[in-house]
């Protein structure tokens, strides 16, 4: 059983109870972890403020060939990281294939980001002066994780924090911890005790110790709005440093002049990916009202042909969902429309030939509405809604009426189109025909409900640095304007 890692060792902390993390294709149970409390929680934080010192002062040469040779440890195992990923949280593996390049990737990015600068020199008032602009870690971070990504949304987060030279606790999703705590035991154990700590258990009872405790000054969370508010709530008394990645309800819009059976593939991946259980799935579509038959057809001949199955067959195109309650909320979502009068093409239930496991077959709805929770709602799950506008400005105003900015797809030829696309639409990223495509260097978060932090890039690197104005005069001399006035 994997253990807590607090301060460079395992422990089983102070609790007596374990929680029991499933594989979700067969509801076998994997492994435990301790079910930690707040006094495991307080441990770590305790551990992390004592590494802090060392950490922030260690050079930033030193601090970048430590992230490499993370990234290089995790390229050594990444065999056995991909297949207990996969078996954890379900998706297929070219999936968790993906997922395993963006966490070492990430690593290695933030290696080099944190040593290139450290501010910026401004031109001062006076000759004699300096004016330095100087980056500074906050301390303690708590990374708070979510079970869809569990490693590539740690490393977002714990790399560029560690670059920027914060100590970090991890808590890992109480569903997906088993690859968190594979790093620990195989890939972080050349940190200076303490710079790096894992601790498990749900969110109340260690994520929330961590949120309120006086000595971790920045949170950087990824979850659901609900959530990211309670942590809101909690923090601002504080006065915290907050990095709240949330929820979605991407538009995807097609225009006229894109293709149909390209339309159909793009789709189907943009909503489909991790079972559509990604913060940035398309969870809404807006069709030209003049080709939607064309498209539908196209689109329900290829989802026909998606193989549902276990992540670790290597011919799953789709995978479970994580947990039977996210299941349900599929359900109700699609028979709360088929009940105002949508029409399921396709899917639209449990598949009758897998008798365990937490799927739902890919679905796609057409005669929706803005009423209904599927077109309103975070769904979370294999679903595709048809909605058909008549103009291209009808589809940027629905792509808009949603409390939530994640993302946004668009697949059309048309410059005058896409610049208005991406002028008009209020998200955080805008994807055009290449849905949910991210890169390194380009920053990924939200606008409006789902959260103002950045994650990737040097956006990314900045949430976890404070910035500090040094104002220096070399000619010590009294100046003209102190006291007293008048002279
Ligand atoms: P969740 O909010 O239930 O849990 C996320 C993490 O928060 C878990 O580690 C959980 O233990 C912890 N947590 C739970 N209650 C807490 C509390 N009271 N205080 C502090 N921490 C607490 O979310 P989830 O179900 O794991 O993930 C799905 C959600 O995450 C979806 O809404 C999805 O859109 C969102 N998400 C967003 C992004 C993004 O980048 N914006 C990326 C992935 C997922």
């Amino acid at each position: 059983m994997p253990l807590h890692y607090i301060d460079g060792k395992f422990t089983a902390g102070s609790g007596t109870e374990k929680i029991t993390v499933f594989d979700p294709a067969t509801e076998e149970a994997l492994d435990t972890v301790p079910r930690g409390t707040q006094r495991d929680a307080e441990a770590a934080v305790q551990a992390a403020k004592l590494a802090f010192d060392g950490w922030r002062r260690t050079p930033a040469n030193v601090r970048a060939s430590l992230l490499h040779e993370a990234a290089a440890k995790m390229r050594a195992h990444k065999e056995h990281i991909v297949r207990l990923l996969t078996l954890e949280q379900g998706k297929p593996i070219p999936e968790n294939d993906e997922e395993f390049e963006w966490l070492v990737n990430t690593f290695d990015y933030y290696a080099e980001l944190g040593r290139h600068e450290r501010g910026r020199v401004l031109p001062s008032g006076e000759y004699t002066q300096l004016n330095l602009v100087i980056k500074e870690p906050y301390g303690v971070a708590a990374c708070i994780i979510p079970w869809n990504y569990p490693l590539l949304l740690m490393s977002w987060k714990v790399a560029p924090a560690l670059a920027a030279g914060n100590t970090v606790i991890i808590k890992p999703s109480e569903l997906t911890p088993l690859s968190t705590m594979y790093l620990a035991q195989n890939c972080f154990d050349h940190f200076a005790p303490g710079v790096i700590n894992v601790v498990n258990g749900f969110g109340k009872e260690v994520a929330e110790p961590l949120v309120t405790h006086k000595d971790v000054p920045v949170i950087a969370f990824t979850g659901s709005l609900a959530t990211g508010q309670r942590i809101a709530s909690l923090a601002a008394p504080m006065m915290k440093k907050l990095h709240l990645e949330l929820g979605g309800k991407d538009a995807f819009v097609i225009a006229e002049d894109a293709d149909p059976q390209i339309s159909a593939r793009a789709l189907s991946y943009a909503a489909l990916t991790n079972a559509g259980q990604v913060c940035t799935s398309s969870e809404r579509v807006y069709l030209p009202a003049s080709k939607a038959a064309e498209f539908t057809e196209a689109l329900v001949a290829h989802i026909r042909t998606l193989r549902l199955g276990a992540g670790i067959e290597p011919t799953t195109d789709i995978g479970p969902m994580i947990a039977e309650q996210f299941v349900r909320k599929v359900e109700e979502h699609v028979q709360e429309a088929i009940g105002k009068g949508a029409k399921v093409l396709t899917g639209g239930r449990r598949p009758q030939q897998l008798k365990k496991g937490y799927f739902f077959e890919p679905t796609v709805l057409a005669g929706v509405d803005h009423s209904m929770l599927i077109m309103s709602e975070e769904t979370f799950g294999p679903v595709i809604p048809l909605m058909e506008y008549s103009t291209f400005e009808e589809a940027i105003n629905w792509t808009n009426q949603s409390e939530y900015g994640l993302g946004a797809c668009l697949l059309s030829s048309d410059p005058l189109k896409v610049k208005m696309f991406f002028e008009e639409v209020k998200a955080g990223t805008v994807w055009i025909n290449d849905p949910l495509t991210d890169n390194y260097a380009g920053p990924f978060g939200g606008m409006k409900m789902s959260g103002g932090a950045r994650e990737l890039g040097q956006e990314g690197l900045d949430e976890f640095r404070q910035t500090k104005h040094v104002h220096w005069e070399f000619a010590v001399a009294a100046k003209s304007w102190w006291y007293p006035y008048g002279q």
